[in-house]
């Protein structure tokens, strides 16, 4: 293995999920829903492969999906995208991801990223030789959100960066950013002629009426910003890995050239069927967010019963409870052991920081789970402690 990615071991996600799976517990780790996305994506998928799509679909992706794609940002958030030249079909948001950083990041160049963040992104970052440049995300004394500061950001910035990486609604924590916070970035990003990755795969996930602010609908930001989204967490579909890189046409060819020996080209019969499910399953989207919203409030109100202080969530299918009230101070410790002892698996928030003291206290649970699950959680829980 190459020395710069020696340091990355199995993801927490997987180990979560296997430690899960050995101990018989509720799996509150890696974040996947136990229900499917809507029947008929299901069988639109079905009916695909059986009407012979079936062979490799173009590099870019199908038409139909990348339409369905400009379409949706378009009605959502008045984007307007050439689906021909700005929008193309990765393997999953992961490989959407790799393909935009492998095209920017030169060795040597910083990338300014908000902790605690996604594990592939350091990862990437690695990979291409980049250097990455965290910005912590901090509870907000008054609203108990997570916010950053915007002197943090700014210190953070030198002559070397290239590319902030933006994740709005953000995994792990559940902070939605706002358009003040969005604002903070779009001005260090155009003072310091920077590019902006964005990661929007819970876009259609936010709470109590929180909208969802691309990035790249602020000033002067469409022409430096690409934009990543997937399928995986909109329909309830994560093992199907289709997501779509969008953005200024150099930029978007750029990541189209890398992806071309990353993967090529993703599913071509679930694109079909996903592209059908952006025209007609709205309402199952909105029902879903809904859906999650009660369960968020269900399991935050079972872990609050145990000892847990939670974080408020403004999006995603994340909760972050803070562990101290209970006795604990190192989530990482705790999140190994609390399978065998509760019968439950969260991940430890540590995993996702450069400053591992910052994250060290929190465990991440998944919500995103059938209600009875959610109470056989939190009723292990409270007979562990
Ligand atoms: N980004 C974030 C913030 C995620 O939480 C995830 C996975 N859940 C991904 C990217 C990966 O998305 P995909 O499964 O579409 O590759
Ligand atoms: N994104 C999912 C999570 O945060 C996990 C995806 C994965 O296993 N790589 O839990």
């Amino acid at each position: 293995l190459i020395e710069r990615m020696r340091s990355y071991g199995e993801t927490i996600f997987a180990e979560m999920t296997r430690l899960a799976t050995e101990t018989k517990s509720v799996n509150l780790g890696q974040g996947f829903p136990d229900t499917d996305g809507p029947r008929s994506l299901l069988e639109g998928a079905n009916r695909y492969v059986l009407e012979g799509v079936n062979q490799y679909p173009p590099g870019p992706g199908r038409p139909e999906l990348r339409e369905a794609v400009a379409r949706y940002r378009s009605r959502r958030h008045g984007i307007d995208l050439d689906p021909e030249t700005q929008v193309y079909i990765t393997v999953g948001a992961t490989g959407g991801i790799a393909a935009s950083l492998l095209s920017l990041v030169e060795p040597g160049d910083e990338v300014v990223v908000f902790e605690p963040m996604y594990d592939s992104y350091a990862a990437v970052i690695s990979l291409a030789g980049g250097v990455r440049k965290p910005v912590p995300l901090r509870r907000d004394d008054t609203t108990g959100r997570f916010t950053f500061d915007p002197a943090e950001l700014n210190a953070a910035v030198g002559p070397r960066t290239r590319v902030v990486m933006v994740n709005t609604p953000h995994n792990p924590t559940g902070a939605v950013f706002d358009a003040s916070e969005l604002e903070e970035i779009a001005k260090v990003c155009r003072e310091h002629d920077l590019i902006a990755v964005t990661d929007e795969v819970y876009e259609f996930l936010t709470f109590d009426g929180a909208p969802h602010v691309p990035l790249a609908t602020l000033p002067g930001m469409a022409e430096r910003t690409l934009s990543i989204s997937s399928v995986g967490k909109t329909f309830a579909v994560t093992g199907w890995k289709t997501g779509w890189v969008m953005g200024p046409e150099p930029l978007v060819r750029a990541a189209r050239t890398v992806n071309q020996f990353l993967t090529f080209s993703a599913n071509g019969a679930l694109q079909m069927a996903i592209a059908d499910a952006f025209e007609n399953e709205e309402k199952w989207v909105e029902q879903q967010r809904d859906a999650l919203q009660r369960k968020r409030d269900r399991l935050a109100e079972g872990l609050v019963e145990t000892g847990f202080d939670v974080r408020p969530c403004e999006g995603t299918y994340f909760l972050m409870a803070d562990i101290r009230p209970l006795g604990y101070s190192d989530g990482e410790d705790l999140a190994r052991a609390l399978p065998r002892e509760a019968g439950v698996a969260a991940v430890p928030a540590k995993v996702f920081y450069d400053h591992e003291e910052e994250g060290a206290h929190l465990l991440r649970f998944a919500f995103c789970k059938q209600d009875e699950v959610l109470d056989e959680a939190v009723a292990r829980l409270r007979r562990w402690h």
